[in-house]
């Protein structure tokens, strides 16, 4: 029998289809590693999320692991080359979170040009802010997406379907036609895509090729009415550039789920502007997502099990 340790909080449904799928499965939440080396022994899956850390010694422990399943995205906390290695495979589900990170773009749009969390601060200091939240809608807007990935073109797919943005979009993969005729997208260069549009949004990984893609000279070229959108990674923006950027008025706004530092220092300079919309990196904290990363893994490492088996 397929003996599956689930090492992080996962959601129940995914334990189910373990179940009925005839494993055997060992729920024990965040380990330590002196812990997780005997749980591992005669495990033939491992299912983390970013956590607990998978380290050469826990793979070397493992005997009879064959899949190691990340419920998410990055795959840092595991030690891949370790796993290599030995053979074993490395799971993850990187679709799972895609709508509610471009759930969470578009509501970030929404809170800069509506001044939404401005207006809440000042009716709590019982000053009814009115004339100093004058905002524009997002229809007829151009929305520049830079990164065309999965949560890019959700971002998009939602702008185009339910604002009627106009779309540009600049990818390392260059043009895309299905991207073309879904959202009738228009591929740009970088510069001119920041030159054109109205709200900018970021869906790239962080890469040594994107690590300040956007920089004082870049912030430079867009327009004094354009908003950022970041939830990709902090790094793909110059932290010290974009406050200068949002200080002296070359753009209107920013909304940011990531930073260059996480958590966010108290007294950063960022939370000190009235035009930036600051959340602590819940893009893909839904219920949702979570489920889905989830169900996907457990999916995954099924079907894993039984492609060897058949
Ligand atoms: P994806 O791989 O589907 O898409 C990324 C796109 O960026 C690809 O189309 C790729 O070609 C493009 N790209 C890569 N390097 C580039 C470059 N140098 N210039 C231009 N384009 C480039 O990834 P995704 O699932 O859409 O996720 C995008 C990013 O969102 C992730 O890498 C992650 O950092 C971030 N993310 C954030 C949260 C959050 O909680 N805020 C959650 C999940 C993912």
């Amino acid at each position: 029998m397929v003996k599956v340790l689930v090492a992080a909080p996962l959601h129940p449904k995914a334990v189910e289809k373990l179940r009925s799928a005839g494993f055997e499965v060992i729920v024990k939440e965040y380990p330590p590693e002196d812990e997780l080396v005997e749980l591992v022994r005669d495990v033939d899956a491992i299912i983390v999320r970013s956590k607990p850390k998978v380290t050469r010694r826990v793979i070397e422990a493992a005997e009879k692991l064959k899949v190691i399943g990340r419920a998410g995205v990055g795959i840092d906390n595991i030690d891949l080359e370790a796993a290599k290695e030995k053979g074993i495979e490395v799971l993850n589900t990187p679709g799972a979170p895609s709508r509610s990170v471009a759930e969470l773009a578009i509501g970030l749009m929404l809170a800069v040009a509506r001044k939404i969390a401005f207006a809440d601060r000042k009716m709590r200091e019982g000053v009814w802010a009115k004339k100093q939240c004058m905002g524009f809608e997002l229809r007829g807007k151009t929305l520049g997406v830079i990164g065309m990935g999965r949560i890019g073109r959700e971002v998009a797919r939602i702008a185009y379907n339910g604002f009627g943005m106009k779309i540009l979009y600049y990818d390392a993969r260059g043009h895309m036609e299905d991207v073309e005729k879904e959202f009738n997208a228009e591929f740009k260069e970088l510069d001119e895509l920041l030159r054109e549009s109205d709200i900018v949004t970021l869906h790239v990984p962080l890469l040594p090729s994107t690590r300040h893609l956007i920089n004082e000279d870049r912030l430079k070229l867009m327009k004094r009415t354009a908003i950022l959108i970041n939830t990709a990674r902090g790094g793909v923006v110059d932290t010290e550039a974009l406050v200068k950027a949002l200080s002296e008025g070359w753009i209107a706004g920013a909304g940011l789920d990531v930073y260059e530092e996480e958590p966010l220092p108290k007294d950063h300079p960022l939370t000190r502007l009235d035009n930036v919309v600051l959340t602590p990196h819940i893009g893909s904290t839904t219920n949702e997502a979570q489920e889905r990363a989830g169900v996907q893994i457990a999916e995954k490492i099924i079907e894993f099990f039984k492609s060897r088996a058949g």
